[in-house]
C-alpha cells in the first residue's frame, strides 16, 4: 500500500524539534508509517480476571505493551504531538465492536491533579477524536472525579477496588443534557487493568439512572490465569 506522502509542515517541524518515532526512533514523525502499519485492526472482549461483578463488557483494541504502550505512555506523560491520531484509531476499533450506533461515549475522568500536572487530558482529547471516526456517536464527558484518589500504578485488584469506590459522580447539569437522548452509552478509557476504575464510572452513571452499554479500551494488560 502506497504512503501518504509526509506533508512538508510535519517534516519541517520534525527537523526544528529533532522528532523520533516511538517505535523505532527513526527520526522523522512521531509513528512512522512502518510502526504504525503493525498496529492492531481489530478489537476483541477483554475481560479481566477477575472480573469486577457486574462489568458492562470491556472491549480492547491492543494488549498494553510493546509498541502500543510506548505509543500511550509517550502521548499521555510527554504529550508527543502526532499521537493521538493513532491512538484514536484503535480506540475507535473499540467502540466499533462495543455498540451499535448511536452512541455515547463516556471518558472516564481523570484524576484532577493529574491533568493540573500533566496541563492536558490525553484520554479526552483521544475520545473525542475517536469519535468522529465512528458514525452517529457523541462524547459527553459526564463523570467527575471526586479527588483524593491516588494513582493505580502498583496497586493490586483489591487495592485498586478501594482506591476507586466511590471516587466517580455523575453531575446533574450533564444528566439533562443526555435526557431524551437515546442510544448505547459506552465507557471509554485508555488502558484496562483490573476493570476497577471503568466499574467506578459504570457504578456512578448507574447512579444516575444511566445503564452502561460496554467498556472501551485502547488496550488491556496481558490476562492473567484465574488463581485456583
Ligand atoms: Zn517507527
Amino acid at each position: 500500500m502506497p504512503s501518504a506522502p509526509l506533508p512538508l509542515r510535519d517534516a519541517a517541524l520534525d527537523l526544528v524539534l529533532g522528532g523520533r518515532c516511538v517505535g523505532c526512533e527513526r527520526p522523522g514523525r512521531a509513528l512512522c508509517p512502518g510502526c504504525r502499519s503493525r498496529l492492531p485492526t481489530t478489537a476483541w472482549p477483554a475481560w479481566p480476571e477477575p472480573t469486577p461483578v457486574g462489568l458492562a463488557p470491556p472491549w480492547a483494541a491492543a494488549r498494553y505493551e510493546g509498541l502500543v504502550r510506548a505509543v500511550l505512555l509517550a502521548h499521555k506523560e510527554r504529550h508527543v504531538a502526532g499521537l493521538a491520531s493513532p491512538l484514536a484509531g484503535l480506540l475507535a476499533l473499540s467502540v466499533g465492536a462495543a455498540a451499535g450506533p448511536p452512541r455515547l461515549l463516556v471518558p472516564v475522568p481523570s484524576r484532577p491533579g493529574a491533568t493540573r500536572a500533566r496541563g492536558h487530558d490525553p484520554l479526552l482529547a483521544v475520545v473525542r477524536r475517536a469519535a468522529r471516526l465512528v458514525p452517529d456517536t457523541a462524547v459527553a464527558p459526564l463523570v467527575r472525579s471526586r479527588g483524593g484518589v491516588r494513582d493505580q500504578a502498583g496497586l493490586g485488584a483489591a487495592e485498586r477496588a478501594a482506591n476507586q469506590h466511590h471516587s466517580m459522580s455523575c453531575p446533574s447539569a450533564g444528566l439533562r443534557r443526555l435526557a431524551g437522548r437515546s442510544g448505547h452509552v459506552v465507557v471509554c478509557d485508555d488502558v484496562l487493568t483490573t476493570g476497577a476504575t471503568a466499574r467506578e464510572a459504570q457504578r456512578a452513571l448507574a447512579a444516575s439512572g444511566i445503564a452502561v452499554a460496554a467498556i472501551a479500551t485502547i488496550a488491556a494488560t496481558p490476562r492473567r490465569s484465574r488463581p485456583v
